[in-house]
């Protein structure tokens, strides 16, 4: 379909920023754009009807990470490293909250809990030893002496089972997803952000002083720059970057009556995920057992997936003699590479890029957002 001149000279004319897709990162950026200037025309250009690869379809954990994981990223980049990632996902947390008000994203403080089963026990024995001392390190940063608890006693109060052990992390929280998108996109509508949805960018080109930028329905669009926010969709733009996306499948019981679980939960390091939302019980992950199916930037579920689930949900959550069914299942891609760390580049001089954001997006998509679109400002 041709464009008319009305729609070329408006929409599509004198922008300043496109921001390609709308999850997180995406509006994040855009809202911090118009903070720096009002007379800015900032283009957020998306894929899908609604946002289209993780922000929508996650699970809501607001995390900044498991005994478990803090120890493996210990030996993976050391000490400081681990604690300067767990100060800036604290941070995000902090900053999404007070930008958009807990009420408005249904924030609870409800713990994040790190159970253990008989697979494990030696990861168990680890975080247990080492527990007194990472509640010292974290002391400064999360501002309480004890941020990790060990709490078996939880177990059969969460109403859990087949599982041996149990270590709360006092700080965690969990959001409802949807809610937080909404309201983010209802911040960007206010602060006269244009969206285009349903329109793939294909290419970009550079030009003089503007970025070309190809859609799949043959637009061409101008902008005198372009920041990219497409996470685990990076590679079918920018092959070259690490950015490999991974699908995650998810279900959701229907409500069950008397349900103990309040809080969300992590095992396996993270590779199962559950918490309650309101009376039903939220399951996802499973994907290390299915690594090749599972690096894909396809939606999709799988019976090996969805069968593993199942019975997680059925052998340790579901509550003995009740008759909950699954009431939805959906899937998500996440971006992930070599390292934990966002990608937040110059790639050209005309675009810029911040992706990569892993399992924690909720914690750190307001500062990636917004140091990604810092780093484009300061180049304007
Ligand atoms: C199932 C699941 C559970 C998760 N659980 C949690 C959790 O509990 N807590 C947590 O902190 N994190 C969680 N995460 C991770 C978190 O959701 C992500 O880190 C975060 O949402 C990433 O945000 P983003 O804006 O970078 O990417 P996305 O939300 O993926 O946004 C990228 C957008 O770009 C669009 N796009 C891509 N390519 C193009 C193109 N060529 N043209 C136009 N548009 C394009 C996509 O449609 C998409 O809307 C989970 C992720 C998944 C999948």
């Amino acid at each position: 379909m041709e464009l008319s001149f009305w729609e070329k000279d408006t929409f599509l004319s004198n922008i300043d920023v496109i921001i390609v897709g709308s999850g997180i990162v995406g509006l994040n950026a855009a809202l911090y754009l118009r903070e720096q200037s009002p007379l800015l025309k900032i283009v957020v250009v998306e894929r899908g009807p609604l946002p289209s690869g993780a922000s929508t379809k996650n699970a809501g954990f607001a995390c900044f990470g498991s005994m478990s994981e803090l120890l493996d990223d210990v030996a993976l980049n050391g000490e400081d490293a681990m604690l300067a990632l767990v100060e800036k996902r604290w941070k995000g947390l902090l900053q999404l909250r007070e930008k958009l008000g807990d009420s408005h994203i249904d924030f609870q403080q409800l713990g994040g809990h790190e159970v253990f089963g008989n697979d494990d026990a030696a990861s168990y024995s680890n975080c247990a030893e080492q527990l007194d001392k990472y509640n010292l390190a974290l002391k400064d940063v999360i501002g309480d002496p004890e941020v990790f608890r060990l709490s078996d006693n939880l177990i059969k109060k969460q109403g859990l089972r087949e599982f041996n052990h149990l270590i709360l992390n006092r700080f965690e929280g969990q959001i409802h997803t949807g809610k937080m998108m909404e309201r983010l996109f209802q911040l960007a509508q206010s602060q006269n952000i244009t969206f285009l949805n349903g329109i793939k960018i294909s290419s970009f080109e550079e030009a003089a002083n503007t970025v070309q930028i190809h859609t799949d329905n043959g637009w061409v669009l101008k902008a005198r720059k372009a920041l990219v926010c497409t996470n685990g969709f990076t590679g079918q733009l920018f092959p070259e970057l690490d950015v490999i996306p991974a699908r995650n499948q998810v279900l959701i019981s229907t409500p069950i009556q008397g349900l103990k679980m309040k809080g969300s939960f992590h095992y396996n390091k993270g590779y199962v995920y559950f918490r309650n939302v309101y009376d039903r019980i939220l399951l996802g992950g499973g994907r290390n057992l299915f690594l090749r199916e599972e690096t894909t930037d396809a939606f999709g579920l799988t019976d090996d997936i969805q069968a593993f689930l199942e019975d997680f949900l059925k052998t340790h959550l579901m509550p003995e003699n009740s008759n909950c069914a699954i009431d939805m299942r959906w899937s998500g891609i996440l971006g992930i590479g070599d390292k934990k760390s966002p990608i937040i580049t110059r790639y050209s001089d005309h675009i810029y890029t911040a992706v990569r954001l892993g399992g924690m997006g909720v914690a750190i998509g307001i500062l990636v957002g917004r140091e990604g679109a810092e780093l484009l400002y300061e180049n304007m």
